[in-house]
């Protein structure tokens, strides 16, 4: 039987919603907008489009965007004292500064010099730890919206097998953190990790976030499984010249196994952009000083 996709363009359109919703109650009681500041160094061009669509998403969730564009040979001074000047802005909420970086500027003290409470990348290692911890703060976009799908899709997760592929600081580690917190008995698996067909077989819950193009196959699925697909590889398409996107996952020998499983693309893709917005609305609350209830959005 075939499996049921997991829509993550609905959901995500339906999350943004919501976000819109919750924003303009926050700018009601507060008489300012929630405000997201993107940085981008240099001129990389998906980092463009991901700069662009991102703060397009925040203004129509009627939040405020702020934009800073530094040249490819801006200087780790310069960037750190825009990061500084971010933090002590009141009206920026959250910062994200686009990676990744140019080679000569130093990722990790940048991302160490950004407020912990207005990094919603999550990816500051106070965030990481109040993670690992069980403490709130800021959960990586991209893992968090996935966990988001999985739980609208399966309800509780408490005692599946998890098996996540990949152990990436942006993807892999929060992931299993965030399912060990649901009560999964998570497995990492990563390139190391032997018997690889044999690990994904034991798992009700799949999540590939490897950078492979199709690389799990449909015989490593368990059947009935949930499967994530992080992965976004462009491929050769069938016509000449043309190329197309794919995931980690075969979907064509998967589909026909697992119970649910993401389409690439329009799957994890979207929600990335709407839990970056949801968690910069957190963090507007948060900074504020004003309730938001743990599961409104
Ligand atoms: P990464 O390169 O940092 O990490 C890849 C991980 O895969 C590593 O931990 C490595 O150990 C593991 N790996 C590599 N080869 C393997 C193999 N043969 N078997 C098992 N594990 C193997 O990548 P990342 O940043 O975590 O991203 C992973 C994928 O997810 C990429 O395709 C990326 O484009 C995609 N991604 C998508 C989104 C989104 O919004 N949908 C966001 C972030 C990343």
């Amino acid at each position: 039987m075939a499996a049921d996709i997991i829509d993550g363009k609905a959901f995500a359109l339906d999350l943004r919603g919501r976000i819109a919703t919750l924003a303009a109650d926050f700018t009601a009681r507060t008489g300012r907008k929630a405000g997201l500041a993107v940085v981008l160094v240099g001129e990389d061009a998906a980092s463009q489009v991901y700069v662009r669509s991102k703060g397009k998403a925040t203004v129509e969730a009627g939040m405020a965007s702020f934009e800073h564009r530094l040249p490819v040979d801006a200087t780790q001074a310069e960037l750190l004292a825009l990061v500084e000047a971010l933090n002590a802005d009141p009206a920026v909420d959250g910062i994200l500064v686009q990676l990744p970086l140019p080679t000569h500027l130093d990722e990790q003290t940048v991302i160490a010099t950004i407020s912990p409470d207005k990094d919603v990348d999550g990816f500051h290692v106070i965030n990481a730890g109040r993670l690992a911890v069980g403490q709130p703060g800021y959960v990586p976009c991209t893992p968090l919206g996935c966990l988001m799908l999985l739980k609208d899709r399966l309800g509780s997760l408490s005692g599946l097998n998890a098996v996540v592929i990949g152990r990436s600081n942006i993807v892999g580690k929060p992931m299993a953190q965030l399912l060990l917190a649901e009560s999964c008995t998570v497995t990492i698996a990563h390139s190391r990790t032997r018997d690889l067909a044999e690990v994904v077989r034991r798992a009700d819950i799949v999540v590939a976030a490897v950078g492979r193009p199709e690389m799990v196959k449909g015989s490593w699925i368990k059947p009935g499984a949930t499967v994530i697909d992080v992965g976004i590889n462009r491929v050769a398409g069938t016509e000449p010249g043309k190329t197309r996107l794919v995931g980690d996952v075969d979907f064509a020998e998967a589909s026909a196994i697992a119970g649910a499983i993401t389409p690439v693309p329009g799957g994890v893709g979207p929600m990335t952009i709407a839990v970056l917005l949801r968690n910069a609305l957190v963090a507007a609350f948060r900074n504020a000083g004003l309730d938001l209830a743990d599961d409104a959005i």
